[in-house]
């Protein structure tokens, strides 16, 4: 593990950020639990999220079920091929993704675009070990492996059911009533957070890749013809982009350039790609991604879902590791039609043209006293065939006879029978089957990502000190209130300031235990951007001592500004430096 994965799962586990589930039983490969401390900052990060995805952006929000039924992943495609590539060793037993054995052992990217069988052949070639016991994996099968978790819905078996692999399915099946409140009018988006279950062949590296996680995902829902993206708000951001083509094996080519100048000459061919990757490049900013180690990566075209015209994965650089945070997929209408082909159910939004148009449209009215006796029972379904033809091949009605085929039988059906016509007619729209634009967040790895790159080490006061330099969006704990010592009133007047901050909603720390300097330290671990502390001064004039994290700079503020100067501090309407007075000066 590099170093500055291990001083982050040191931390993570003494601090209560997060820690590997169901230790007191062996533990559970792929589980991890968020402490008090971790989930605060997971909740944070997902409220940012909605802030800026769902609420910013207007979309709507649901909550579905995260098990579903088969028929769902039948026509998602996940049950036939939402598959990795598993190589067991044949000695330990120990199972492997085994296209991720050969990326590490040849340096190749997109080792997962490759057949079962290439990949075996590469692993013969490079005679590749366990990495468990290191006994020869050449020779083993490598197959495909279902990573959702199945079950049973209700006793028995007859209706298997699956954990969601992705929550994205629970908006595309409940597209039908989704559209109806958002009355029908294109585009709309809506958001889901929730969690997500894949059964990883190898998890490892932390939070990176678990079995259950969270996701957040938004599917935009377009009309492919009529909806442009507006890039007015994003135009000026400029993003750092890897494409496709500059990800051989010669090494790496970013390109720094503005989503306005990537539209123009073309690097990201899909409008609301560039704008989601510009929204996206400003939020992790907000949030606390260090954008130095940041890039957005386009799929390379053997990496991308067939259905997919482009697709940008956000990802930022922990320990010398890339690791994915994000996908930004244009889904066209595969989503939508799967389920339209599979449900019962219309996967359409009817738009209103704003003029109506006049049409000429080809129909049919055969008469069954002709086809009826000609035709015996197949009458009805030579009728319907007729129908079918006249709206694909109108010209097919020219001649004597009309050529149609029921089972796979032609038949000659006398043109006067058909009854066929081309009318004029009057339509005020079109149902149209919308498109869906895709960012895909992972809230695990935004986690833990942001909690690597704010990780610093430093000294202070000729002591070592590890701090977690989160923003005030993301940190669990925004101030943390401590007694100089729990006498003399010190305590009593402590709390009571605890006290009026959480009910101004600030979240507070508390503690009168041990030196000043170690719950300092206590706090710079967990990311507290500020404390106060109260001490015989403040009983005497009502002030006390804040503290910023990061500067270690101490400023005297009265206690009865002291909410109002949070706040300040908190929206960033202030600078430290010009609170209160300086303590040295005070
Ligand atoms: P995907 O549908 O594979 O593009 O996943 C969407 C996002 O979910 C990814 O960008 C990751 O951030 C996250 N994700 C996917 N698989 C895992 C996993 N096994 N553990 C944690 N996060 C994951």
């Amino acid at each position: 593990m590099s170093e500055e994965r291990e001083a982050l799962a040191e931390l993570a586990r003494r601090r209560g950020l997060f820690f590997p589930a169901n230790e007191a039983y062996g533990g559970t490969a792929g589980f991890y639990v968020y402490g008090p401390t971790g989930a605060a900052i997971k909740r944070n990060v997902e409220d940012a999220w909605r802030d800026r995805f769902a609420i910013g952006e207007g979309n709507m929000e649901i909550d579905a079920p995260t098990i579903m039924p088969e028929p769902v992943f039948v026509a998602s495609g996940h049950l036939d091929g939402f598959d990795d590539m598993l190589v067991e060793c044949a000695e330990c037993g120990e199972s492997h993704r085994a296209d991720h054995l050969v990326e590490a052992a040849t340096g190749m990217e997109d080792a997962e675009t490759l057949e079962p069988e290439e990949i075996a052949e590469l692993i013969a070639e490079a005679d590749l070990a366990c990495p468990n016991c290191g006994a020869a994996l050449a020779g083993q099968d490598v197959t495909d492996f279902n990573l959702m978790f199945e079950t049973n819905i209700g006793p028995g078996s007859d209706a298997p059911g699956y954990l969601r692999p992705e929550t994205a399915q629970g908006i595309f099946v409940e597209f039908p009533r989704l559209r109806e409140y958002a009355r029908d009018q294109l585009p709309f988006g809506v958001t889901q957070v929730g969690r997500a279950y894949r059964n990883e062949i190898s998890p490892r590296r932390g939070l990176i890749r678990v079995r259950e996680f969270t996701q957040a995902e938004l599917e935009l829902f377009v009309d492919p013809e009529r909806d442009e993206a507006d890039l007015s708000s994003v135009a000026d951001v400029t993003l750092t982009l890897y494409p496709a083509e500059q990800q051989g094996a010669e090494g790496r080519e970013y390109v720094e350039t503005t989503v306005a100048e990537a539209v123009d000459d073309g690097t990201i061919a899909i409008d609301w790609i560039a704008y989601y990757l510009g929204l996206a490049q400003e939020w992790y900013s907000s949030i606390g991604v260090d954008m130095d180690r940041f890039r957005f990566r386009q799929h390379l075209p053997g990496e991308r879902a067939h259905y997919a015209a482009d697709c940008w994965d956000a990802e930022a650089e922990v320990g010398g590791d890339w690791i994915e945070l994000a996908g930004f997929a244009y889904r066209g209408d595969y989503d939508l039609s799967r389920h339209a082909a599979h449900a019962d159910d219309e996967f359409t939004v009817f738009q209103q043209y704003d003029e109506s148009v006049t049409v000429e449209r080809p129909c049919v009215d055969p008469d069954m006293s002709v086809l009826g006796p000609e035709f015996g029972e197949l009458a009805t379904d030579v009728g319907n065939a007729l129908a079918d033809l006249a709206e694909r091949d109108p010209g097919a009605f020219d001649g004597e006879a009309v050529p149609v085929e029921v089972d796979g039988q032609t038949y000659d059906v006398p043109t006067a029978a058909t009854g066929f016509a081309v009318e004029e007619v009057t339509e005020s729209g079109e149902h149209v089957t919308p498109h869906v634009v895709e960012p895909s967040f992972g809230v695990d790895r935004l986690v833990y990502t942001h909690c690597a790159h704010a990780l610093r080490e430093d000294e202070v006061d000729g002591e070592p000190r590890t701090r977690l330099a989160l923003p005030p969006a993301s940190a669990p704990t925004f101030v943390g209130v401590f007694p100089l010592m729990d006498r003399d009133g010190m305590g009593e007047r402590s709390r009571e300031v605890a006290d009026r901050l959480r009910s101004r909603g600030f979240a507070v720390a508390y503690d009168d235990a041990g030196s000043i300097g170690r719950r300092y330290r206590r706090q710079d671990e967990v990311g507290t951007p500020y404390c106060v502390t109260v001490d015989y001064e403040s009983l005497d004039d009502g002030t006390a001592t804040l503290r910023d994290r990061d500067t270690v700079a101490q400023r005297r503020v009265d206690l009865d500004d002291l909410p109002d100067v949070l706040a300040a501090l908190r929206a960033d309407e202030r600078a430290f430096e010009n609170v209160g007075v300086a303590v040295a000066d005070a």
